[in-house]
């Protein structure tokens, strides 16, 4: 079992890939939220944890997250999103306030634009956890041309604020809590000034990574 515990009933089903996936289970069903970047079976991973009906949401649609949605006949995804995606899985377009009921525990969507312009976090209030895909965290965020808003991404991390939760990311894989928000948008200011000199990266996303000195930044493939 490669799947870790990191809070009651909550999984990270792939905490050594390039990007995580969670898996979180109620009474009656589970919800996975999304799938992968395809080198681990997700799907097998999950069947390891619980028997119960699995559903799938994507946070955004990007292949690192949802390489593995070949695997089950519907995702659930934002409609801004649906229009990047190509293929095999019937998609259920979802956005703000839609209610996952998972029996005993109910996750709902919070949209968060900026990443993309479909992105959306997925929210238990009750046990103040978020799931907020690659918007929030202390890995370099993909500003990939065509996708990303920073006016969006701003207003996004505003709205987080609002929430105080405990945000759980794709690629920093360690809880998130008010201070990433806080220098996130600091980052932000910073790099819109064009006060952050970029490091050059290579393979396999070259391109230019902004970091911040608080720990935050940006990458910008192809650049
Ligand atoms: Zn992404």
């Amino acid at each position: 079992m490669s799947a870790k515990l990191i809070a009651p009933g909550v999984w990270n089903v792939i905490p050594n890939g390039m990007a995580a996936a969670y898996l979180v289970v109620g009474e009656t069903k589970a919800l996975l939220i999304d799938s992968g970047a395809g080198e681990v079976d997700v799907k097998a991973v999950c069947a390891e944890i619980t028997s119960l009906p699995i559903e799938l949401v994507n946070t955004h649609y990007h292949g690192d997250h949802t390489a593995g949605n070949k695997d089950f006949e519907t995702v659930y995804m934002h409609p801004a999103d649906v229009r990047k995606m190509t293929g095999w899985t019937q998609i259920s377009p979802i956005g703000e306030g839609f209610v996952f009921d998972l029996g005993g525990r109910q996750l709902e969507i919070i949209e968060i634009p900026g990443h993309t312009p479909g992105g959306i976090a997925i929210y238990d209030k009750d046990a103040n956890i978020m799931f907020t895909g690659d918007t929030v965290g202390r890995k370099p965020i993909f500003l990939v041309e065509g996708d990303y808003d920073l006016d969006d991404f701003e207003a996004t991390i505003k709205k987080l604020q609002t929430y105080g939760a405990d945000m759980y990311g794709a690629h920093d894989m360690e809880v998130n809590r008010a201070e990433t928000l806080e220098n996130l948008l600091e980052t932000l200011a910073l790099y819109r000034a064009g006060k952050i000199e970029p490091v050059e990266t290579s393979a396999p996303m070259a391109g230019k990574v902004y970091m911040s000195a608080n720990g935050t930044g940006f990458i910008c493939p192809g650049k």
